[in-house]
């Protein structure tokens, strides 16, 4: 009986190894003070991880030219470019902008001056408003269901609005590993969402995951993170939508307790609304208090979510 319960396990722990997937990385290429590195996942796709700044841009390789993303800032460009010069001697001729925020898209005049520049019309009308010197204007405007050719290979372009960032969009890959989707900074793998979640729309966040949850995909990437397996996308929606469910139980749990004994209203209100996101932080974290950041930003999430549920944006 004990035998059959051992090889029972056995057969159980296999069987999970199985399901959970884990990526081991091929690294390519590596500069020689190990300021960057590259990964090879298979079909023209590789990853560039600027390991000075904790950012990863892909860039995929077609017939005689490549496609990067994000130039990420001026250093990392000049190391995206050796990097990439140190896979093929193919030009760069596209860059994709993931989204319109300075600490991803300074650089492409670095990275390649004559590359064609991709975006979505957000992000041009927000560059347009904001004037950067810095950051080159994008030539070509790309939305949901585009395909960006890469002398023969295909990047897909997706968009479900408003979250991280207004002009977000989440790139697909086809990779020798499977389809991978990448979404900079609306979802990174394994780590809670920054801070106070600058920039963002928190009800886009959610709609948007909700989009990118019926794309069959196999795994996600970040702009700081990843690959890690598809259910990340998952992961992502569950925790904002048990942050919300977490303050809500919050603020009943409070509302039975005693008001504060402080005469200003609006103290007595910051009392009340830091004990609620205490409360919640405390009800996440069995389930998320191993994510990267929880101690530090799980609390300025649950701020930004409690502040959205009050204005409803
Ligand atoms: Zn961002």
């Amino acid at each position: 009986m004990k035998k059959f319960a051992l090889a029972l396990i056995a057969v159980v722990s296999i069987a999970a190894t199985a399901v959970a997937q884990e990526y081991v990385p091929n690294v390519v290429a590596q500069a020689p003070d190990k300021a960057w590195s590259v990964e090879g996942l298979g079909e023209g796709v590789y990853l560039f991880r600027w390991r000075l700044g904790f950012y990863v841009s892909p860039f995929v390789l077609g017939d005689g030219e490549v496609l990067a993303v994000d130039p990420i800032g001026r250093e990392a460009a000049k190391g995206y470019k050796d990097a990439i010069a140190a896979v093929t001697d193919a030009p760069v001729t596209k860059i994709v902008y993931s989204h319109d925020h300075r600490d991803h898209i300074v650089g492409a005049d670095v990275l390649a001056p004559n590359a064609e520049i991709y975006a979505h019309p957000g992000t041009l009308s927000s560059l347009e408003r904001r004037g950067d010197p810095d950051i080159l204007k994008p030539t070509k405007l790309v939305d949901d269901g585009d395909v960006i050719d890469v002398g023969g290979r295909e990047v897909g372009v997706h968009y479900f609005g408003p979250n991280h960032g207004a002009s977000n969009i989440a790139l697909t890959y086809t990779t020798a590993m499977g389809t991978m989707l990448q979404y900079v900074d609306t979802m990174e793998i394994g780590i809670v969402p920054y801070r106070t979640l600058p920039d963002t729309n928190v009800g886009g966040y959610i709609a948007s995951l909700e989009g990118a949850a019926k794309l069959d995909v196999q795994w996600v990437l970040g702009g700081h993170s990843g690959p890690g397996p598809a259910v990340w996308i998952t992961n992502y929606l569950n925790y904002f939508r048990d942050m919300e469910a977490a303050l809500r139980t919050a603020e009943a749990d409070l509302q039975k307790a005693p008001s504060p004994s402080v005469e200003d209203t609006i103290a007595r209100g910051e009392i009340r609304i830091d004990a609620i996101v205490a409360r919640a932080v405390d009800i996440l974290r069995p389930k998320y208090g191993t994510w990267r950041g929880f101690e530090a930003w799980a609390p300025l999430n649950a701020q930004t979510v409690r502040m959205y549920m009050i204005t409803g944006n």
